[in-house]
């Protein structure tokens, strides 16, 4: 008898844990963050796991929460279908606030700057940002797949005709694109550029600037609770400098 009420107990915490993977909403104890870690220094994989200025800032503010912080890592077109189906209670991936997304979801406070720079080869023809508008122009400009640079660019360039978009899963492959002359420079946010450049010879971010952006989380429409309660603890977090310092520890002043 012992027995079976143990093995009816450990049913019933498996089909717990199991409908706890569909639904973080309703566990009371775990909060889910959804990021694309390819973005470095704002969320990369280091052995397997997610770390890095958004990863850091969420979990802090998890920590003042009281929850416990699970992230998904998924591709950036599917972070705000996941927020507003619920199936992420938010996501942090250097998201920019945009008109076209506070449509679909709500923004948390900002807690970060970007930059949308252009990289381009050491030689290129492309000097300046303007010469991706200028009269005649038809370069091959790679982006992230729904990102603002893909959105900047499809607007700017490839509706124009000035250019056409070739859009990749990660910035990195946009990045190896370039490398390997498939296109003609790669439109995406400062931080990531500027470590794609390191890593890779011969490229270089040109000196003006594409767009200037504000980064924050998204929450759900309907979920103003959590929309409420992540604001107070990121505003705290900001005003106490743990933003500053957790960024500091990623992108060291030049
Ligand atoms: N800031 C850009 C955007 O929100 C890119 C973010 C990213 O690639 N993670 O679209």
């Amino acid at each position: 008898m012992k027995k079976l009420v143990k093995v009816l107990a450990l049913t019933a915490v498996a089909a717990m844990a199991l409908a706890g993977c569909n639904s973080a909403k309703d566990d009371a104890k775990v909060i889910t963050m959804a990021t694309n870690a390819e973005f470095p220094p704002y969320e990369y994989m280091e052995n397997n796991e997610v770390v890095g200025i958004d990863a850091d800032i969420a979990k802090a503010i998890a920590d003042k929460l009281g929850y416990e912080l699970k992230i998904e890592n998924v591709d950036f077109d599917s972070l705000i279908p996941g927020v507003q189906t619920g199936k992420y209670d938010f996501s942090m991936a250097g998201m920019t606030v945009t008109d076209e997304r506070l449509e679909q979801v709500n923004f948390s406070q900002t807690y970060a700057t970007g930059i949308q720079s252009v990289i381009v080869k050491e030689d290129s023809a492309i000097k300046t940002v303007d010469d991706l508008f200028a009269e005649g122009a038809s370069n091959k400009i790679g982006v992230q797949l729904a990102t603002t640079g893909d959105i900047y660019c499809t607007g700017d360039i490839e509706d124009a005709g000035l250019g056409t978009v070739e859009r990749f899963n990660k910035g990195a492959d946009a990045v190896m694109a370039l490398t390997s002359g498939k296109i003609d420079c790669v439109v995406i946010d400062n931080e990531p550029a500027k470590v794609f450049v390191a890593n890779n010879e011969g490229l270089k971010i040109l000196d003006t600037e594409y767009a200037k952006e504000d980064y924050a989380a998204a929450i759900a429409k309907e979920n103003t609770e959590l929309l409420e309660k992540f604001d107070k603890a990121l505003g705290e977090l900001i005003a106490d400098g743990t933003v500053a310092e957790i960024i500091g520890k990623y992108i060291p002043a030049e």
